[in-house]
């Protein structure tokens, strides 16, 4: 595996690769990684040729007082579950090598970030979709691999491939899970073992809104009680946001007629943690 800091290096490396006429695909990452993200990398290195992971704690998608000063680190150990999963180029910049101190331009998809985590963090897909444009651009990519962890994330960015026409196809993997069905995250690292135990049910009340549902109830508002009462009883947990949408426009509904999404984001202590179930009549 070869580790690029700089983009010309990363470059020089793409353009032979483009020469030779390979399939590129990329996984963009925060690091810390765990097997939600190597499921990511095990997908393009199965449909790819050349495979490159980013490893970048993006500042341009943390608000003020959100914890990019304490995201955790271990490029260690990242670069050897990224060898072993076979991937052939790590990039791994510094943040000036990405922002200048003149750098000016973002990448904003309207409407679609508003809503879910939108509300709490206004300014995180703006800053996802412009790491995103970045790496695209720069790894010339033909494929890029996200998780449905992150799904207001990855409609996002479907939506700026298709709005900027990049030639780029998006996979979007399932979300992989713990044992006791909490979703995998970098974020899981924060948690005292209380509040780990306590992490277990927003999964569990998106599944209990999801077993309504598969009993023959439509209404969302019914699905979103269920998924609130089972959480309101929840030592450290405090609610952002429960939410019945369309799993295409992100808009609330109120009765569930085609795909949607229940999405959930909850504060355990001091972690803020998201989690979301498909269901589909
Ligand atoms: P992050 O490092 O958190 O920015 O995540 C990098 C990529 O991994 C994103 O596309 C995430 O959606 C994806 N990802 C994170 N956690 C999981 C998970 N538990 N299962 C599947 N994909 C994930």
């Amino acid at each position: 595996m070869i580790k690029c800091e700089t983009i010309s290096q990363l470059r020089e490396i793409v353009n032979e690769w483009k020469q030779q006429g390979k399939r590129i695909g990329l996984v963009p990452t925060m690091g810390y990684l765990h097997e939600g993200h190597l499921s990511l990398i095990d997908y393009i290195k199965s449909h790819c040729d050349c495979v490159i992971a980013s490893v970048f704690v993006n500042p341009k998608q943390f608000g003020p007082g959100e914890d990019i000063d304490r995201y955790p680190q271990d490029f260690e150990r990242d670069m050897q579950l990224l060898q072993e999963r076979g991937v052939d180029v790590l990039f791994i910049p510094e943040s000036n090598e990405i922002y200048p101190d003149d750098y000016y331009t973002y990448v904003q998809v309207d409407e679609l970030g508003k809503g879910l985590c939108g509300r709490s963090r206004p300014t995180h897909f703006r800053g996802v979709t412009t790491i995103v444009s970045k790496l695209f651009l720069i790894t010339k990519c033909d494929v890029a691999a996200f998780g449905q962890k992150d799904y207001q994330q990855a409609v996002i960015i479907q939506r700026m491939v298709k709005d900027l026409n990049f030639d780029i196809q998006i996979i979007v993997c399932p979300t992989v899970r713990e044992e006791d069905g909490v979703a995998m995250s970098s974020r899981n690292s924060y948690l005292s073992a209380e509040e780990r135990s306590s992490a277990v049910h927003l999964y569990q009340s998106l599944k209990r809104a999801e077993n309504l549902f598969k009993s023959g109830e439509l209404h969302a508002a019914r699905l979103r009680e269920e998924m609130k009462s089972s959480l309101l009883s929840t030592p450290e947990i405090n609610v952002d946001y429960l939410e019945v949408v369309d799993a295409e426009t992100l808009q609330s509904i109120d009765k569930v007629h085609r795909i949607t999404l229940l999405a959930g984001a909850v504060w355990v202590g001091k972690t803020r943690l998201i989690d979301n179930i498909l269901i589909d009549p």
